[in-house]
């Protein structure tokens, strides 16, 4: 007989698990959130921030039940670029137009861990208080005829009427579920490096447009010194958030088990000087750079290697459908394209909504559509291309992406284009005809199209000054 009061249970906390949880609050759904690390650590600060596109955006400012202040205190905008490359050679330094504003942001991943996690104690019911069970790590789960048992690290079993994997790029449900198939995790040949400098550090260097709190700085590697470091606009807060990547052959060996660093290291002081040397090898590194990295305390910087899947063709849910995999899961990628978290938020969303209306079994066959999974695979494959891209090795590679920002015009709507599977899906939800057209596949015509300006331009130059 199937009791009503079984929870749906959600394993993992991070943005996709709390805004599943929230919806499902909304909707007066039982639920339990199973989480791996503990209650402090949930919304620490370890630097790590995520741009927004316009659907997570609208999910989180219009459909959440979150208050504006609430939202407005968790969102940045990125109301002017600047560009430079490493060694401070100036690219662009322009203002974001005001079309593009209202459509993308950034924010930090404690502040929208927060943010969720008080909306959900504010409206919960005091029988409900109990709804997160931190220290908890899922271990495995068994699927039975109309219910999922979940096996925890201490050995206890929960019951409930679904499972939801909100459980990240290492989760336990997606090997569990695949446990008779090869998935293995992909490193993509980079090395990322994240932390938060204190805002007085950066200022103490920068001129009026690098200080400016809103302003996203971007500094493109070399051939000789490939990568890409950016820093997100930190909403009058006291410090700056950054994020470097660099090319590298090997991973990084034993990392910690510390999930809010999305399984990273904490740098040491040696390693975080190696990292300073290896950069400023000519000593020409932009001073901005320089502080950032060498005015975050190491303790401070987390370092991790990137990763995706091998298998990009795995159902996103069990064969019974009492078990789906959401957010990092089911299709983690690489952060070029800043889409992880968005795709999160949506499914969340979308699957969470679902569970109001229909049986589990109905909901989740109606979520893991042959169209979603096809849209991230595309999208895995593109974010990989893009951080190649962004940290080449190759100097006509790199001189092309210079020429292009330096030419074209700020492309916020790069977030966007890559954002249509979101889109695709929150008009699925709402019962418009999705459009078919696959927004990322206008980046090449793009590219070569600013290229083509690029050259010309260029020629244009040259000719001038010849004559
Ligand atoms: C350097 C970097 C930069 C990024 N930048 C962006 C960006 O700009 N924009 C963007 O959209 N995305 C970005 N991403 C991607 C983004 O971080 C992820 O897509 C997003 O965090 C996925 O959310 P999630 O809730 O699915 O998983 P996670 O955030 O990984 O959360 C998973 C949660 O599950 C818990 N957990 C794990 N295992 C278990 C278990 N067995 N039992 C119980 N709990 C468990 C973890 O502790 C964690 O709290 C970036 C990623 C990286 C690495």
């Amino acid at each position: 007989m199937v009791s009503e009061t079984r929870p749906i249970i959600i394993a993992g906390a991070g943005p996709c698990g709390l805004v599943t949880a929230l919806v499902l609050q909304n909707h007066g759904i039982p639920f339990l959130i199973l989480e791996k690390t503990s209650r402090s650590k949930l919304c620490s600060d370890t630097g790590a921030g995520f741009d927004l596109a316009p659907t997570a955006l609208n999910i989180l400012i219009h459909r959440l039940g979150l208050s504006k202040e609430r939202i407005d205190e968790t969102l940045s905008r990125y109301e002017r670029w600047y560009i430079a490359t490493i060694h401070g050679d100036l690219v662009k330094d322009e203002g974001t137009p005001q079309s593009a504003l209202e459509d993308c942001a950034c924010t930090h991943r404690s502040a929208l861990q927060q943010a969720l996690l008080d909306q959900l104690l504010q409206n919960a019911t005091t029988e409900e208080t109990e709804f997160l069970k931190c220290n908890s790590s899922l271990e495995y789960y068994q699927e039975e005829e109309d219910q999922v048992k979940a096996v925890m690290n201490d050995g206890s079993i929960l019951v409930g009427k679904a499972l939801l994997g909100c459980d990240g790029i290492n989760s336990k449900v997606r090997s569990c579920m695949n446990e008779h198939r090869e998935d293995p995790l992909q490193y993509l040949g980079t090395m990322c490096y994240w932390g938060k400098c204190p805002r007085e550090e950066v200022e103490k260097y920068s001129s009026a447009h690098k200080s400016n709190s809103s302003t996203f700085v971007w500094l493109l590697g070399t051939n000789k010194v490939p990568g890409s470091l950016f820093i997100t606009p930190s909403n009058g807060t006291y410090r700056y958030l950054w994020f470097l990547s660099v090319p590298s052959g090997k991973p990084l060996s034993g990392t910690l088990d510390d999930l809010t660093r999305r399984g990273g290291a904490v740098l040491s002081e040696m390693a975080k000087t190696e990292l300073l040397n290896t950069l400023d090898e000519n000593g020409a590194l932009d001073p901005v750079l320089k502080t950032v990295i060498s005015g975050t305390p190491a303790g401070e910087i987390t370092e991790a290697g990137l990763f995706d899947r091998v298998n990009l063709d795995l159902p996103f849910s069990s064969p019974r459908k009492l078990v789906a995999l959401l957010g990092d899961s089911a299709h983690p990628q690489s952060p070029y394209l800043g889409q992880g978290t968005n795709c999160a938020i949506t499914d969340a969303y979308f699957l969470a909504t679902k569970l109001a209306g229909v049986s589990a079994q109905e909901a989740i066959t109606y979520y893991d559509s042959d169209q979603r999974r096809e849209e991230m695979k595309n999208l895995i494959e593109k974010a990989r291309q893009q951080g190649n891209f962004l940290n080449s090795k190759n100097r006509f590679e790199c001189w092309i992406l210079r020429t292009i920002l330096r030419y074209a015009p700020i492309d916020v709507d790069e977030l966007k284009r890559y954002d249509f599977s979101n889109k695709n899906m929150l008009s699925r939800l709402d019962g418009i005809k999705a459009k078919s057209s696959d927004g990322g596949a206008m980046t090449k015509p793009i590219l070569i199209a600013a290229f083509v300006v690029a050259v010309f331009a260029i020629g244009l130059r040259m000719f001038l000054q010849y004559w």
